[in-house]
C-alpha cells in the first residue's frame, strides 16, 4: 500500500513536472517573438540637437560615434509642443504623446484639488514613502526619522501620467514579463518614460546621492542597489566632482561629468542585478542623465563647462556601449538617444551678437498685474491674484482671489490675458536711455503671445504653427491659468538661480538628438524634420507590440533596413 502511493506520488510528480514544462508553450506569452533582447533609451537632460554636429570632431570610441556612424542619426528632431520642460519631454518620449496626451504639461503646478500649500510636483504621491533612505535623509513624515528632521519628502509615481509607455507595452503584451525600469539623479525622468506598469524607477536621495525608489514599485531596495549604495560609488563621485563628503550630492556632483558615469555604473549594475535582456523577451531600459541639465542652467550651452560634459559624457557612453556588448552582445540590443529639451544661450552672451535677448523680471510684472486687476475687480485692495510660480510659460490664477470677486475664469483668464502685453512691455528701458556695453538693441521683452486655459482647453488657438505647438501643450492640471510667450532669446530674469534655461516655443529649446542604433536601423545621417514622439512609435513598431495609447508619432521608416532584414537576426 504504501509502495502504491509512494509510486503514484511518483506518477503525480512526473505528470506536474510534464504539465509545468508543457504549458507555457502553449500560453499566449510565447506567441511574442521576443526581440531584441534589450532596448536602452539614453536621454541626456538638456541637450540640444545641436551638439553633436558642434563637438562631432572630438567623439571617439563607440561613445555618441556608435549613434552617428553605425546608427539612424536624425539631426533635426523637435518637440511639437510649447511647453518645453522636463517632466512632459521625459513622458514625451515614453508615450510617443505629447501634454494633450500624456496629460504631464509641468514640472510642478498648483493642483486645487491637492494643496493651496504648495505646488505639487509631476510626480509626487503623497499614498507612497521613499524606500531604503540613509538615516539622515529620511523625512519627519516616516518612521526612523532623526529628531532633527525637516524635510517633508513624499513617495512618487507616475499618477499623473494619462498615457502609456513602451515599456508599459512591453509589459502588456509579454503578460508582464518584459522587465522594465527608468534611472535618474531626478525621480520625474526616472518614472515618467517608465511608465505605469514599470517593475521599478530609482533615482537619488538629494543629499547622500544614493538611490532611493518609491514604495509604488517596492518595499525596499533590491540587493544589487543595496550593495551598489553601501559600497564605495557614492563617496567616489563626490571625490571625483572634488566635493568629498558632501550633503548636497544633487546640486554639487550632480552638474559635474561624474554624474554620468555614477548613473551609468547603476545602470549596469540594474541590468546585472535585474537579468535584463536574459528573460526571453524584450526588457527596457530608460536611463536620463541629469548632469547636463544642472550644468547647463548654471553655465550656459557655449560655456567650457558644457564642452567638458560633452566629451566626458562620449567617453562615459562609450565605455558604457562597449561593456553592453561584452554583457548582452550589442547584437541583441536596440540604443536610441535624445534628450528632454534644448536650452537657450545665455541672454548677456546672445546680447553681444546682437539679438535682443530681453528678460522679464516675473516679481515686477506679477506686481504690475496685481495693481491692474485690484483696479479693475477690488478697487482699493490689495488683493493677491496671482499665484507665486511656476516658471514660465505658466502664470497661475488664485481662483479664490477671482471668486470673492465675484469673477468666473473666463473673465479671469481673459483679463490677465489682455494686461500682458503693456506689462511685459513697460520693461522695456526707455528709449532715451543710454544702450547697456554690449547691446545693439535695447534689450526689450517683447510680447509674443498669451493664451488663456480655457482656450488651450477648446482649441481656439490661432491657426498657425505656434497655435498647433500650443494644442499639443495643453493639460489639465487643476487651476486657472494663461500661458505667455516671450520673444525669440528672451526668457524670465533667473540670475537669483541661474544663466539660463529653457520653456518656450522656439526652436533653440525644441532641438534634441534623436538616434538609434541596432539591427532594424540603417546606418546613416537623416535630415528629414522629425520628433521625440516618433522614439516609441518606431519602437514599438519593431518590437510588433502596439503603440503607447495616445502615440502620435510616425513611425521612422526612412531608417529602416528592408523588413526581413530589420526583423529576423
Ligand atoms: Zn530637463
Amino acid at each position: 500500500m504504501r509502495q502504491r502511493l509512494r509510486f503514484t506520488h511518483a506518477v503525480f510528480a512526473f505528470l506536474a513536472l510534464l504539465v509545468a514544462v508543457l504549458l507555457p508553450a502553449a500560453a499566449p506569452a510565447q506567441a511574442y517573438a521576443g526581440h531584441p533582447k534589450l532596448i536602452v533609451v539614453v536621454v541626456i537632460d538638456q541637450f540640444r540637437g545641436d551638439y553633436l554636429n558642434r563637438d562631432r570632431a572630438e567623439f571617439k570610441g563607440r561613445g555618441f560615434r556608435l549613434f552617428m556612424d553605425e546608427g539612424a542619426w536624425f539631426t533635426d528632431c523637435y518637440y511639437d509642443y510649447a511647453n518645453t520642460k522636463t517632466a512632459p519631454g521625459h513622458a514625451t518620449i515614453g508615450t510617443g504623446a505629447y501634454s494633450d496626451g500624456h496629460g504631464i504639461e509641468s514640472n510642478e503646478f498648483w493642483d486645487a484639488s491637492r494643496s493651496w500649500d504648495h505646488k505639487v510636483s509631476s510626480v509626487e504621491d503623497e499614498r507612497y514613502q521613499l524606500v531604503d533612505l540613509p538615516a539622515a535623509s529620511i523625512p519627519a513624515n516616516q518612521p526612523g526619522a532623526p529628531a532633527d528632521a525637516l524635510k517633508y519628502v513624499i513617495g512618487a509615481s507616475p499618477r499623473n501620467l494619462r498615457a502609456s509607455t513602451l515599456g508599459d507595452e512591453l509589459r502588456l503584451a509579454t503578460q508582464g514579463r518584459a522587465r522594465v525600469y527608468g534611472v535618474s539623479l531626478k525621480d520625474r525622468a526616472a518614472i515618467l518614460p517608465a511608465g505605469q506598469a514599470a517593475n521599478g524607477a530609482f533615482w537619488i536621495d538629494t543629499a547622500s546621492g544614493r538611490f532611493t525608489t518609491s514604495t509604488y514599485y517596492m518595499e525596499h531596495l533590491p540587493e544589487w542597489a543595496r550593495a551598489f549604495n553601501e559600497g564605495d560609488r557614492p563617496a567616489q563621485a563626490a571625490r571625483e566632482a572634488l566635493v568629498e563628503g558632501t550633503t548636497q550630492f544633487y546640486e554639487l556632483v550632480g552638474r559635474m561629468p561624474a554624474a554620468n558615469s555614477y548613473e551609468l555604473d547603476f545602470a549596469k549594475s540594474l541590468i546585472n542585478g535585474e537579468k535584463l535582456g536574459q528573460n526571453g523577451v524584450t526588457d527596457l531600459l530608460v536611463v536620463s542623465l541629469s548632469a547636463n541639465d544642472i550644468q547647463g542652467h548654471q553655465f550656459g550651452p557655449d560655456s567650457e563647462s558644457e564642452e567638458r560634459m560633452i566629451r566626458s559624457l562620449d567617453r562615459d557612453l562609450d565605455s558604457f556601449n562597449t561593456w553592453l556588448d561584452k554583457t548582452v552582445g550589442l547584437g541583441n540590443v536596440w540604443l536610441a538617444l535624445t534628450a528632454d529639451h534644448g536650452i537657450a544661450p545665455i541672454p548677456a552672451e546672445a546680447a553681444k551678437l546682437g539679438i535682443d535677448s530681453g528678460t522679464v523680471n516675473l516679481e515686477k510684472l506679477y506686481a504690475k498685474l496685481n495693481a491692474e486687476l485690484n483696479e479693475r475687480f477690488s478697487k482699493g485692495q490689495k488683493a493677491q491674484y496671482l499665484m507665486p510660480g511656476p516658471e514660465l510659460p505658466y502664470i497661475v490664477l488664485d481662483r479664490r482671489a477671482f471668486q470673492k470677486a465675484r469673477i468666473d475664469e473666463k473673465a479671469a483668464e481673459d483679463a490677465v490675458a489682455a494686461l500682458l502685453p503693456e506689462a511685459v512691455a513697460s520693461q522695456a528701458p526707455q528709449p532715451e536711455g543710454p544702450l547697456p556695453a554690449q547691446h545693439r538693441l535695447p534689450p526689450s521683452p517683447q510680447f509674443a503671445g498669451a493664451y488663456t486655459r480655457l482656450e488651450l482647453a477648446h482649441g481656439e488657438l490661432p491657426p498657425s504653427e505656434l497655435g498647433r505647438l500650443l494644442a499639443h501643450s495643453y493639460a489639465e492640471h487643476g487651476n486657472w491659468y494663461v500661458m505667455l510667450a516671450l520673444g525669440g532669446y528672451q526668457m524670465e530674469d533667473i540670475r537669483s538661480w541661474g544663466a539660463t534655461t529653457h520653456f518656450s516655443p522656439w526652436s533653440y529649446d525644441r532641438h534634441v538628438p534623436l538616434a538609434f542604433y541596432g539591427a532594424p536601423f540603417a546606418p546613416g545621417e537623416y535630415h528629414e524634420r522629425v520628433a521625440p514622439v516618433d522614439l516609441a512609435a518606431t519602437l514599438a513598431s519593431l518590437a510588433g507590440i502596439n503603440q503607447p495609447s495616445a502615440s502620435v508619432g510616425r513611425v521612422l521608416t526612412e531608417a529602416l533596413k528592408p523588413t526581413r532584414q530589420a526583423t529576423d537576426h
